[in-house]
């Protein structure tokens, strides 16, 4: 079967990193030409983190009003669904918009409706996830975490954490992630994108229920284990590993390493304007440069159901 025939999943998907260029154009009243590509789309390789995060500045400056919200959503959801996509999970920091005159409930209620929207629209299925930010406050973190509480089961289905990993790791968030398990809120933790194994370890303990990227735990056989073990999803997203140096030039990405090893690993695009990827792209890569078989697609598809933060993810 073609990939682009498989219904897919995608569970890690950020919406600034999502946005069309035509969006983008549009938004700011730019012209939609190449230049405004290369202020978007990162290179195949980048120097730096530092280097890929620079695409986000022109996003971040066009959701800039509720509208703005809703309409990027949709956006989002148009690309998914065109493409075969089922169910995704958007996921967007809501305290990088707000402004005196931009509250987070606002965003919170114009990305919901937003949602509403495009799933009837485009007749797929979708939640979101808001993230808090490592570089942020505690009292702005716990605030994404209040948000979250107040509109979960309402369109949002998760919570998560962003930023530098390296220079903020996971024992900072200890608490933050406590209470997200005391209110019951299902959450995953971007970890091991930096190299830390430490950070994955420190994420399942505080019951995150899946790893973003988790690329570090190939180099410890019993953090993998315990990872197989407690059933946690790990939401692998090739493309950008490769751009931000996760997984260097030359090495073997370890998913087929993490599928051997009983995983449950999910397949993703992380940023789709910024990787210049999508889920057809992800997938063929996996096919063609991993040797994946149509079962083992198979397989990566039940694993993102099993992995999603929807209330009724079987009925996907
Ligand atoms: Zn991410």
């Amino acid at each position: 079967m073609e990939i682009k025939d498989f219904p897919k999943i995608d569970l890690h998907c950020h919406l600034d990193g999502s946005l069309r260029p035509e969006w983008i154009a549009d938004s700011l009243g730019l012209p939609c030409d190449d230049a405004l590509s290369k202020q978007l789309c990162a290179p195949k390789r980048c120097a730096s983190l530092a280097e890929y995060l620079t695409r986000f500045s022109l996003p971040l400056q066009a959701l800039s009003t509720a509208d703005r919200f809703a309409s990027a959503v949709e956006d989002v959801l148009a690309q998914a669904a065109a493409e075969h996509v089922v169910y995704t999970e958007i996921r967007f920091a809501p305290m990088l918009s707000v402004r005196e005159d931009l509250r987070a409930e606002a965003i919170a209620e114009a990305a919901i409706e937003g949602l509403r929207r495009g799933t009837k629209a485009y007749g797929i299925k979708a939640g979101l996830i808001f993230c808090a930010m490592r570089h942020m406050s505690e009292k702005e973190n716990l605030a994404v975490l209040e948000l979250t509480r107040k509109y979960l089961g309402q369109g949002v289905v998760g919570f998560d954490i962003a930023g530098d990993e390296a220079a903020f790791g996971n024992e900072r968030f200890a608490d933050l992630f406590k209470k997200a398990g005391a209110y019951d809120i299902p959450f995953t933790i971007h970890s091991g994108e930096c190299g830390s194994a430490e950070n994955v370890r420190l994420a399942i303990e505080y019951g995150a229920r899946r790893i973003g990227h988790g690329i570090a735990m190939i180099k410890d056989p019993h953090l993998m284990e315990l990872a197989a073990k407690k059933r946690i999803g790990i939401e692998m997203c090739p493309t950008s590993n490769y751009q931000t140096g996760a997984v260097k030039d030359g090495d073997v990405y370890p998913l087929r390493q993490f599928l051997d090893a009983g995983i449950c690993v999910s397949v993703n695009t992380d940023n789709r304007t910024v990787s210049n990827t999508d889920m057809t792209r992800e997938l063929r890569f996996c096919r063609e440069r991993l040797g994946l078989k149509d079962e083992e697609v198979a397989l990566i598809h039940q694993n993102s159901v099993e992995m999603a933060f929807a209330n009724a993810p079987t009925r996907i």
